[in-house]
């Protein structure tokens, strides 16, 4: 029998997408979503756009607050789920009202890694300026970016000539060094990886990638931070293999994310760097599920994208609704940087035995794409704007369409004929 009533827990993209995904093929019971933040919003932009100051909360909304209403979505905005009882089909908020549902779908997404940094001490006068700060608001100087009070903070230290150190070069340390040269910081990048993002990327195209930062004033390091220690000034910074530590107006840690299972784990449901859940978005109890960030199939890691959290949500109504499940679809991510669009589906992987490395074009002239193929089975690609490489690319994986190198290097060759093989 199908559920007559869902709640859904977290109002990030993979809640947003379960309950539209829901109403969209046609539950008709009851839906609650709760939501930390009064109206759920999209992260992305966090580290570009909202960042700059060029979008405001309102833009970033997921669905405006009038959509809820009309879809008969009950949105309880502004709560936090606090227990989670499988059996009796609860759960409680921090209010202490509780919520019955048939079945219960956990979307808490995750929170920004805070890695221990030897000593980090604050001095009791730290953020406020020698002598006269005392009207202007505290704003702690380490920084982690996932929520939108996050970039809130980390603008306000964005000034011109600010100095910024930022800990990790992934897809949203990167971001935020670029959109920070934008408003004139200046900025230190440190990462141990020589280059970052090769596992995503392929070595040759993380190079490239990598070498932006020093084109667009960026002082990239391939190193690691032993201390952070605020001061009256700010932070000082001890990187490794320097004699002196630096000093730093702000500082980003952004190092990656530690799955929200909190809620999972009291409840007794299996989890291990996830809420482990089956095919079909299921956790260990059958009548709680875990979709996006939150979530993890059994032996895979955790996709941590926008896309897959999306299709997750929608996977999990198809679940409820006992419908057939959207198709399996390669993994596909996006990122920004310096006003280049990259974008990636797939696996990408270094030539070996069994597999080849295409460029199309030429790495570092815009626009260009890399593929991986295993034989003569296209794997992955990487993209440098140009999307509808990308697109074509995952519409062979997908369809599992055999191509030939040569036809995929030739610029001439259009990527869609490819796919009437
Ligand atoms: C700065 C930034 C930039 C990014 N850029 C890109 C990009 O360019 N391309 C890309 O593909 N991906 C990008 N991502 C990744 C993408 O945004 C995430 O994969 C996606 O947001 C995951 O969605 P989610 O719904 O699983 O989790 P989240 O977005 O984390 O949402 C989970 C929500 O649940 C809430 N919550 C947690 N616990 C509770 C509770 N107990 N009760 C109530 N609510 C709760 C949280 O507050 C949060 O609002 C970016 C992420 C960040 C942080």
């Amino acid at each position: 029998m199908t559920a007559s009533s869902v709640v859904v827990v977290g109002g990030g993209i993979a809640g947003v997408s379960t309950v539209a995904e829901l109403r969209k093929n046609g539950y008709a019971g009851d839906l609650t979503l709760v939501s930390a933040d009064p109206i759920p919003y999209d992260r992305p932009p966090l580290s570009k756009e909202y960042l700059a100051g060029g979008r405001d909360l309102e833009s970033i909304a997921l669905q405006p607050l009038q959509w809820y209403v009309d879809q008969q979505i009950s949105l309880v905005g502004g709560a936090v789920a606090v227990e989670l009882r499988p059996d009796a089909g609860e759960v409680e908020l921090s209010d202490g009202q509780v919520l019955t549902a048939d079945k219960i779908v956990l979307a808490t997404g995750g929170r920004a890694v805070r890695p221990s940094l030897g000593e980090v001490r604050r001095d009791v006068s730290v953020g406020l300026p020698a002598g006269n700060g005392q009207d202007r608001p505290v704003v702690p100087p380490i920084h982690v970016l996932r929520e939108v009070a996050d970039a809130d903070r980390l603008r306000t230290q964005l000034v011109p000539g600010a100095r910024l150190l930022i800990v990790g070069a992934g897809l949203i340390g990167a971001e935020v060094a670029s959109t920070a040269r934008g408003l004139g910081a200046e900025v230190v990048l440190v990462d141990p990886l020589s280059p970052p993002l090769a596992a995503a990327v392929g070595i040759e195209v993380a190079t490239w990638l990598h070498g932006l930062h020093a084109d667009h004033g960026v002082e990239a390091l391939t190193t690691t931070v032993e201390t952070l220690l605020e001061t009256p000034a700010g932070v000082a910074a001890q990187l490794k293999g320097e004699p002196d530590s630096r000093e730093f107006d702000a500082v980003l840690l952004a190092v990656g994310l530690v799955p929200e299972t909190a809620l999972a784990e009291a409840a007794g449901l299996e989890t291990s760097r996830g809420i482990l859940v089956d095919t079909g978005q299921v956790t260990s109890h059958p009548s709680v599920l875990a979709v996006g960030d939150c979530a993890r199939l059994r032996d895979h890691h955790s996709a941590e994208h926008w896309e897959a959290a999306q299709l997750d949500g929608a996977r999990a109504a198809a679940t409820i609704l006992e419908a057939e499940p959207p198709p399996a679809t390669a993994p596909w991510w996006w990122s920004d940087r310096y006003g280049l669009h990259v974008e990636g589906v797939g696996e990408m992987r270094e030539p070996d035995a069994e597999h080849t490395t295409v460029v199309r074009g030429v790495v570092g002239e815009l626009p260009f794409s890399v593929f991986t193929l295993r034989g003569e089975r296209l794997i992955g690609a990487v993209a440098v704007d140009d999307p509808s490489a990308v697109k074509a690319a995952r519409r062979m994986i997908d369809r599992g369409i055999d191509v030939r190198a040569s036809d995929l290097a030739d610029p001439t060759q259009n990527l869609r004929s490819l796919l009437r093989r």
